[in-house]
């Protein structure tokens, strides 16, 4: 959903500011009423459509520092299952896949509400709320919590009369003692069923083919909306730019093209890496929006390479705000461990980081033509969306949704075709370099490229235009054989 089809701007006059006008002297806070809008169907693929899900209209917030009531209208009744979780202090909601036909930023309103009056003088339970796909047929509302709170009641409500359907959530305030056994006591229970539940074996979409596999995962999904700023939303943004590309990349009959997420939904980092791996993707390029609030000047594009140290502050603040994905999705996840360190994962992992650099580098090369580019567009931190050892990966930043220019871009379909079309030529040169291989595995320090390019790979104010970047001879290994079967 971009600028044009929001949800704000597509509500009704009135509608929205209402959200944030109700304060009364009672226990109500704040009240917010969305409205539902057709639009929201439109995430969903076109085959798709004809599934019929419950929609949720309406979400409605009635609170105080001691108790709050947060409803949601449905089309239709759902079971819910409700527990509490630390670190911070969530209450989790999760329900049958439905679709939330509700502006992302609904949850957001009580703290730029707080914002703007003293936060001294009076406070709420729930901080904020988000709500959207955790997965296939799975969806999922978190509350961040101000104090703890024990859930009263958590189901669907159909007894009111004329209403419809209501998922009712209702908290009281409790102690900090109690709200930490209820957050144990519901974490066994989870793990007892991982336990019971048979591990889904990974499906490997394109594992068969034997062209290269390109895989172009967009960014965040579902719950988890990425930055959002003025109505672009960057979970929208960046699946529209990935289908797009991925439009062009079909019709070169030279790769097989595959999507992370083909819906509005939420895929933990970890499973995009196992994605990539189980398709043997000989390219990951994950697409992403960042946002620098406090600095609207910069903009332009990056390209990022994963790295054990970050090449500079700012790579690592975009690395640390991307890789809290799964965490806003309120999934516990401990860090995967870092793979067995015997010498041929290295030398995987080494050639693999270095075809890595040599895409960031295409890619800023054909980027320039069509668009702006960070200062310094190409930078390195501990992306763990790029963590494949085996999979080439980069993850592009299209822009800074804080800065107007960049925000004019992405808002325009023209630029995002454009742009799109750029990383489509830079991914065919990509292949197209690989044609002339060396036998030698380079070490990662001392590799140079050889070709047109520029020497030294962390600048890339490079010279060299589209079609001259030919500097991709770092070869050999299994890579070879992929991009071999392809012409
Ligand atoms: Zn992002």
């Amino acid at each position: 959903m971009l600028k044009g089809a929001n949800f704000q701007k597509s509500a009704p006059p009135g509608l929205a500011s209402a959200a944030l006008a109700v304060l009364t002297i009672s226990s109500v806070i704040f009240s917010g009423a969305l409205r539902a809008d057709e639009s929201v169907n439109a995430r969903a693929e076109a085959g798709e459509r004809q599934i019929a899900r419950p929609l949720a209209r309406e979400a409605l917030l009635e609170q105080n520092d001691d108790k709050a009531k947060l409803v949601f209208v449905l089309s239709a009744p759902v079971d819910a299952a409700s527990f509490v979780l630390s670190g911070p202090d969530r209450v989790i909601v999760d329900l049958p896949q439905i679709d939330f036909a509700i502006d992302p930023e609904a949850g957001k309103l009580s703290k730029r509400r707080l914002r703007r009056s003293d936060p001294q003088q009076w406070s709420s339970l729930i901080d904020s709320f988000r709500f959207g796909q955790l997965g296939q047929g799975k969806s999922r509302i978190i509350l961040e919590l101000n104090s703890p709170a024990r859930i009263v009641r958590a189901i669907c409500d159909s007894s009111g009369e004329g209403t419809g359907p209501r998922l009712v959530i209702e908290l009281a305030r409790t102690d900090r003692a109690s709200f930490r056994a209820a957050v144990e006591s519901a974490r066994s229970a989870r793990a007892d069923q991982a336990k019971a539940a048979k591990a889904e074996p990974f499906e490997a979409a394109a594992a068969t083919t034997s062209k290269p596999v390109v895989m172009i995962d967009p960014g965040h999904g579902g719950i988890d909306s990425g930055a959002m700023v003025n109505g672009l939303v960057e979970k929208d943004l960046v699946f529209d730019f990935a289908r797009m590309l991925a439009d062009k990349l079909r019709a070169d009959p030279r790769f097989t093209t595959v999507l992370t997420r083909t819906d509005d939904s939420f895929i933990p980092l970890s499973d995009r890496v196992k994605m990539a791996r189980g398709a043997n993707a000989a390219l990951f390029v994950s697409i992403h929006a960042d946002i620098l609030s406090e600095a609207a000047d910069v903009a332009g594009a990056t390209v990022y390479t994963v790295s054990d140290r970050a090449s500079d502050a700012e790579a690592a603040r975009v690395a640390e705000k991307e890789n809290q994905s799964d965490a806003q999705a309120g999934i516990e996840g401990a860090e995967e461990a870092s793979g067995v360190s015997d010498i041929l994962f290295d030398l995987t992992r080494r050639e693999t980081r270095a075809y890595s650099h040599v895409f960031a580098r295409t890619l800023t090369n054909y980027w320039k033509v069509a668009g702006r580019l960070n200062k310094n567009p190409q930078r390195s931190a501990g992306f763990r969306v790029l963590k494949a050892p085996d999979v080439p990966s980069v993850l592009l930043e299209l822009g800074y949704l804080s800065n107007r220019k960049d925000d004019a871009s992405l808002s325009s379909a023209e630029w995002r075709d454009k742009a799109a079309g750029r990383v489509a030529e830079a991914i065919a040169a990509f292949f197209d370099s690989k044609e002339s291989p060396t036998a030698s595995i380079p070490a990662e320090k001392d590799w140079t490229p050889v070709g047109k390019v520029d020497k030294d790979v962390s600048n890339s104010d490079g010279q060299a235009p589209p079609g001259a970047v030919t500097g991709a001879t770092v070869g050999g290994g299994r890579r070879d054989v992929q991009a071999g079967a392809s012409h």
